[in-house]
């Protein structure tokens, strides 16, 4: 694709990352056909493509309005099209310095400024999130219908975690929602890393990764926020943390990308290269050792369960059939998930952004979920955990309690 980019951008590292990213973009087309909003709306300009020649229009100089908003504001940022992207078109990448570029030109309504600041600030911290929700479930059985279905169902009790006593140290992230929605997914790796000889770790003052203000596009302090962990996590990284274990994919393809994220700070660029290099996520590192977690496995078939893979997992850091591969190996029925490739609407704050289209997706992703008619849900990430939690029956867990159900002893 052809550029002449406008002056206040050309020569700007945004500039030229974005150049250099619509310039591989042949305009094939190929990416709208596993495009979950344009397959819902049939838009062009809800379409990888479309969005991407509108983002060209906006580095080109030409006015940007609501509408060019509206369309950035629809894309869930599953990144279903860059798997599909024969020309390795970056187009998260691309979407984020867009709207950003956008958000600074087009005002928001002040009701829709006052909402997405409130996410911003109470979602990250959990000393604000953990209270809120506590209050939530507290009056859920007298909230209108609609308003109670989006309080989060409590978690089994998480028990006890191991205390480290490994030589094998490695971190994990609470995470800001994670703790508080469901603290069973960080207690359940820690005592089936603690049986392979791993101590889980979580550092003191570590808070969120920073997805979730980077992508409500506070883009500076969701930067911020990534400098913070990086700060709490490495004294432990000096101490000799063999790695970074996600739990949650969307916090780990967001620690992944640090190291780009931050590559223009002179005083994070080597460290946020270092942590990205470090960070797996569990299904990673489970597959790597699962050859010592076989003979602990109970011998008899476990129960029949459908995997949800997250687009974060799956499209975002391009692990696909790992998580899979593990639970199969551990003796679960896996059942076939029809359209496995597209997104379920949580998409970080998207469900609650874009609610109609978010139900819509849910709806198709439950369907798709149930159709082999699975006892339980497994999943990879938080966020879809409890998106998908809120419309159905079935249990819906992290697949490491499901394979933590399946160990002797
Ligand atoms: S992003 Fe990739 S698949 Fe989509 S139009 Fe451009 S080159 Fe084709
Ligand atoms: S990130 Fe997802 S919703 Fe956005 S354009 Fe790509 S496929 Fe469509």
């Amino acid at each position: 694709m052809q550029t002449v980019l406008a002056d206040f951008v050309r020569d700007t590292p945004e500039g030229s990352e974005a150049d250099a990213i619509l310039r591989k973009c042949v305009h094939c087309g190929f990416c709208t056909a596993t495009c979950p909003t344009y397959l819902l709306l049939g838009d062009e300009n809800d379409s990888p493509r479309g969005r991407i020649y509108l983002v060209k229009q906006l580095l080109e100089g030409a006015p940007v309005t609501a509408s060019t908003q509206a369309h950035l504001d629809r894309c869930l940022s599953c990144r279903a099209c860059e798997t599909t992207c024969p020309s390795g078109v970056r187009y998260g990448r691309l979407a984020d310095i867009g709207r950003k570029l956008v958000e600074d030109r087009v005002r928001r309504p002040v009701w829709e400024r006052i909402r997405r600041r409130a996410l911003a600030e109470v979602l990250p911290r959990r000393s604000l999130f953990a209270p809120l929700l506590a209050l939530g479930r507290l009056a859920k059985p007298f909230l209108p219908r609609r308003l109670a279905e989006s309080v989060p169902v409590p978690s089994p009790d998480a028990g006890a975690r191991p205390a480290p006593r490994h030589s094998r140290k490695m971190l994990a992230l609470a995470g800001c929602v994670q703790g508080a929605l469901a603290p069973d997914t960080n207690a359940a790796a820690g005592r089936v890393l603690d049986r392979l000889g791993i101590s889980l770790v979580e550092a003191k003052h570590a808070g969120c990764c920073g997805a979730l203000r980077f992508h409500l596009n506070y883009q500076e302090a969701g930067l911020a926020d990534m400098r913070a962990l990086i700060d709490a996590w490495w004294p432990h990284v000096e101490a000799g943390a063999e790695a970074i274990v996600m739990t949650a994919s969307g916090c780990g393809v967001t620690v992944k990308e640090y190291g780009h994220l931050l590559r223009h700070d002179a005083r994070y660029a080597e460290k946020a290269a270092r942590i990205s290099a470090m960070t797996r996520d569990l299904c990673e590192l489970i597959e790597a050792e699962f050859d010592r977690l076989e003979p602990m496995l109970k011998k008899k078939a476990g129960a029949r369960v459908a995997f949800q893979a997250p687009c974060s997992l799956q499209h975002g850091q391009a692990i696909r059939g790992t998580a899979e591969r593990v639970l199969a190996r551990a003796g679960l029925d896996l059942t076939p998930v029809p359209d496995s490739h597209l997104c379920c609407g949580s998409a970080g704050t998207y469900s609650i952004l874009q609610p109609e289209l978010s139900k819509q997706l849910k709806r198709n992703k439950l369907a798709a979920l149930a159709s082999g008619g699975p006892d339980e849900i497994l999943t990879a990430n938080i966020g879809c955990q409890a998106h998908l939690q809120a419309g159905t029956v079935l249990p819906v867990k992290h697949w490491i309690v499901a394979l933590e159900d399946r160990l002797t002893g």
